[in-house]
């Protein structure tokens, strides 16, 4: 009885040490998975850290732009956080369009004039494409029965709405507003293509509503100057009357920057262009005004500010540039030094 007690002691101790022992190798094989499992997630982290940063440095190094619902006055410099001018941007890029052309012209030039350098788009064996642009509404004017209402510029042919909607309709609209679009010429080349155009207003983010005309005709278009003047009709009172208060607005805009921007004694460098590029929702780009090309009796600009393709037809506008006429220059193109340049500026 004692001898198996003692046997069964020594059993006991064997158990308790196995046990023990069992309990060790648990043990550090859940602190080992442990370290392995806080190991790979610092891992994790950083490769993911690695990518935002990666991701990060990618949009910097790409170009500068500001969506458009995001801008605030503190993507100004320093210098020009003006609560006009601030209003003054957000009025131009209400006015923004993005212009899409679904046919490519068989009498695009095969070389800019004068030069050798090829023109956009000449010889394109699918004339049927899409490409986009940007452009600018300028004036807006409300009809009646033919007549005009309000408005500076323009006037009209037609004494009922001309809208594709009142085209293919039995009783057409009487009110009408017709609105004037600055684009590129090189984006739109003439009567062909503006006939296959839509604009789409409005389009400040990914998810903003559908807002566009497809009814539009050629003004005039100027090779040259790569400027393009596009009409286009509505009978749709909000888009009608909301265009009206942005023009009224930009008038009184623009006065007050002109006044406040006058100072002969400073000179103001800023420059900045709201389009859309690659076709993608309203972008703000800020940049620098650099110098001036003297071509075709006229001057065109060259900027730092940021374009992608889509962009060509934006307004290019620059801040207390002292100029006695009132014009506009849309973007062009690019140098190969890397700077923008504009078309000629064009009297209106
Ligand atoms: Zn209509
Ligand atoms: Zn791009």
């Amino acid at each position: 009885m004692h001898k198996l007690s003692i046997k069964t002691r020594l059993s006991r101790v064997k158990w308790t040490k196995a046990v023990l022992i069992v309990t060790v190798i648990v043990f550090v094989f859940i602190l080992r998975k442990r370290v392995i499992m806080k190991l790979r997630s610092q891992k994790v982290e950083k490769l993911i850290y690695t990518n935002i940063l990666l991701a990060v440095r990618k949009m910097q190094g790409h170009k500068r732009f500001i969506p458009a619902d995001k801008f605030t006055l503190k993507h100004l410099p320093e210098r020009y956080q003006d609560k006009d001018l601030y209003e003054y941007i957000k009025i131009i890029s209400n006015q923004t369009v993005r212009v899409s052309v679904t046919m490519t012209t068989p009498h695009r030039p095969d070389v800019w004039p004068k030069t050798t350098q090829p023109y956009p788009f000449h010889n394109m064996s699918n004339r049927r494409n899409l490409r986009t642009g940007s452009g600018r509404v300028k004036f807006i004017n409300k009809y009646i029965d033919g007549f005009k209402q309000n408005g500076i510029i323009g006037r009209t042919d037609s004494a009922l709405c001309w809208c594709k909607k009142c085209q293919d309709s039995d009783s057409p609209s009487n009110v009408w507003w017709e609105f004037y679009v600055h684009t590129a010429t090189h984006v739109v080349f003439d009567d062909i293509e503006a006939s296959h155009t839509t604009l789409r207003l409005f389009y400040d983010k990914d998810d903003s509503p559908v807002v566009s005309v497809d009814k539009v005709s050629l003004v005039g278009a100027n090779i040259e100057y790569d400027s393009c003047v596009l009409k286009s009709v509505t009978c749709d009172k909000t888009l009608g009357e909301k265009l009206t208060i942005i023009s009224e607005k930009y008038v009184n805009i623009w006065e007050k920057i002109t006044n406040k921007y006058n100072d002969p004694g400073r000179e103001y460098t800023l420059n900045f262009i709201v389009s859309h590029p690659h076709g993608c929702a309203k972008q703000i780009s800020i940049g620098q005004r650099k110098y001036e090309l003297h071509v075709y009796g006229g001057t065109k600009y060259t900027y730092t500010t940021s374009t992608c393709p889509g962009s060509s037809g934006a307004n290019v506008l620059f801040v207390g540039y002292n100029d006695t006429w009132r014009f506009d220059v849309v973007h062009s193109g690019s140098l190969k030094s890397g700077l923008n340049y504009s078309g000629v500026g064009v009297f209106y």
